[in-house]
């Protein structure tokens, strides 16, 4: 072996006894260093060092195994955007004053295929956010299967409060920029939060506009032109799909499971759609403002008054409780160390509203409340302390990069569909979709075996979705 291998083997021994892996206290020198430079290259960006830190955390267990992945800095790359780009925004208000937001597209890695990944138009979105966002998705596109790299983009601008007409002007204004960096062969965005089918609508029309040229730019499109089937349930659909599959190991069923759910935006909604049809009972649903808690469970009619009140009248879930006795609201009390919400006796829980919403006070609740199956719908929902909790204990933790990838598995196969000119039915897709989250979940438990870590989900995920990329670096030489 050479000097340079044996030193690199010598950074990525663990400290003897513990397994390497996201549950704190056994990380190697080498991923300490990298911690220490990431933080140094990318301050202020906590997010994307968390989600560094929980992959590099697994990963020691393959730099051990495979130290030429070292030696070719496949990590040290794959953490390196391809490409950031940033740009102005400026708009028109309803009331003819001028505004101005911030643009941003991360390329982040096309080893595997085009960028793919969503758009998030919220006021928290900033770069370190973004570039945690973009970071997951090279994996968790991995982890599908399909041809995709990973990019993820978005702007500060709030569509909450805003008229159509300024959504519009925004979107217009916005793709004004993007057009010229995106394409069906180069980069391929879709929707996440506060991007939903009229926004991906008005992304269309302009970039349309702008190339004359009709093509699969987007994904998350309307049915008439170009989209598919299933897309807006598929991010839920696959994360009941995945709990199903994780509760499957221990010969369980989600029928007569209470379940926890936050959020109530696209992923929420179809969550506790298929939930409902699978025979569970979803007890919550939260917003901002606060979250409802139904004791006697969220039915098919309740959950379309949701779907009106959240896609159509554009209000808040404080309304549920109005409309239906027995429901309670809770406003968020911003004094809290811990979020009410994950409190309930419960079986599972699906966070599924954005990231960090599970501390470690929260996960402790959970598993006091009998919780022992988490599906993230959204993205790194659980901070490292809430990840550690969950590991520790056992239970089954599927993290957001595996149970949350149906959305971009079904936005891949708009993608073939577009490509094919023709559309699949609903059974067609669906299926499609199922046999995915099958695929996944028997990736991360298959990878998680083999690396001695069975039942860590985590890891599985990290691994597999790693490899593939990883391998696919090494192939293309050092770009
Ligand atoms: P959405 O339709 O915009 O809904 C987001 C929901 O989360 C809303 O109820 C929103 O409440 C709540 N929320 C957002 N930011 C919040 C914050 N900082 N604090 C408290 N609540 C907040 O978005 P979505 O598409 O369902 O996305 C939800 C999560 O799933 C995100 O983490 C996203 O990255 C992830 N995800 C989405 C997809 C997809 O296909 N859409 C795919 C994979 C992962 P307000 O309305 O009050 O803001």
């Amino acid at each position: 072996m050479s000097d340079t291998l044996k030193t690199l083997e010598a950074e990525v021994e663990v400290p003897s006894g513990k397994k390497p892996g996201p549950t704190g206290g056994s990380k190697s020198v080498y991923v300490k260093n990298l911690m220490a430079e990431v933080k140094a290259k990318n301050p202020a960006e906590p997010e994307f060092h968390q989600a560094v830190e929980e992959v590099a955390e697994s990963l020691q267990l393959v730099l051990e195994q495979r130290p030429e992945y070292r030696s070719a800095k496949i990590l040290e790359r794959i953490i390196e955007p391809e490409r950031v780009l940033m740009f102005r925004v400026s708009w028109q208000d309803d009331q003819g004053t001028y505004r101005v937001n911030r643009g941003f597209r991360i390329q982040m890695n096309s080893a595997i295929g085009p960028y793919k990944g969503g758009l998030r138009f919220h006021p928290s979105v900033n770069l370190g956010i973004l570039k945690f966002l973009a970071f997951e998705q090279v994996l968790k596109n991995s982890l599908t299967t399909l041809p995709m790299g990973g990019g993820k983009g978005g702007s500060d601008f709030d569509p909450k409060g805003k008229s159509d007409g300024e959504v519009m002007r925004f979107c217009q204004s916005f793709m004004t920029e993007l057009f010229r960096h995106i394409g069906p062969d180069t980069d391929v965005p879709a929707g996440d939060i506060g991007v939903g089918g009229r926004e991906i609508g008005f992304l269309f029309g302009q970039y349309r506009r702008l190339k004359n040229e009709f093509s699969g730019v987007l994904t998350g499109k309307g049915l008439n032109w170009g989209g598919s089937l299933i897309r807006p349930e598929a991010t839920g659909y696959g994360a009941v799909y995945f709990a199903s599959e994780m509760l499957g190991t221990r010969g369980q069923t989600l029928e007569g499971k209470t379940c926890l759910v936050s959020g109530s935006g696209n992923v929420s909604q179809y969550t506790v759609e298929k939930l409902i049809q699978l025979k569970a009972k979803p007890v919550t649903l939260s917003d901002s403002g606060g979250y409802i808690y139904d004791e006697a469970g969220i039915t098919a009619e309740k959950l379309a008054f949701v779907m009106d009140l959240k896609n159509v009248r554009r209000s808040r879930i404080k309304e549920y409780a109005d409309k239906f006795k027995g429901a309670v609201y809770t406003p968020v009390d911003p004094k809290l160390d811990h979020n009410p919400l994950w409190t309930h006796k419960a079986q599972c829980a699906f966070p599924s509203a954005t990231q960090n919403e599970i501390n470690g006070f929260d996960a402790a609740h959970l598993l006091r409340g009998g919780v022992y199956a988490v599906a993230e719908g959204a993205n790194m929902p659980t901070t490292l302390d809430g990840v550690k909790v969950f590991l520790d204990a056992g239970i089954l933790y599927g993290p957001g990069k595996a149970a949350n990838a149906g959305g971009v598995a079904t936005s891949g196969l708009e993608m073939s569909q577009n490509s094919m000119r023709m559309s699949w039915t609903r059974e067609e897709v669906d299926n499609r979709l199922h046999l995915i989250m099958k695929s996944i979940h028997r990736a991360c438990r298959e990878t998680a075996d083999q690396f001695g870590t069975p039942g860590n989900y985590v890891n599985g995920a990290n691994i597999a979705g790693f490899l593939k990329v990883a391998d696919s670096m090494i192939d293309q030489g050092l770009v």
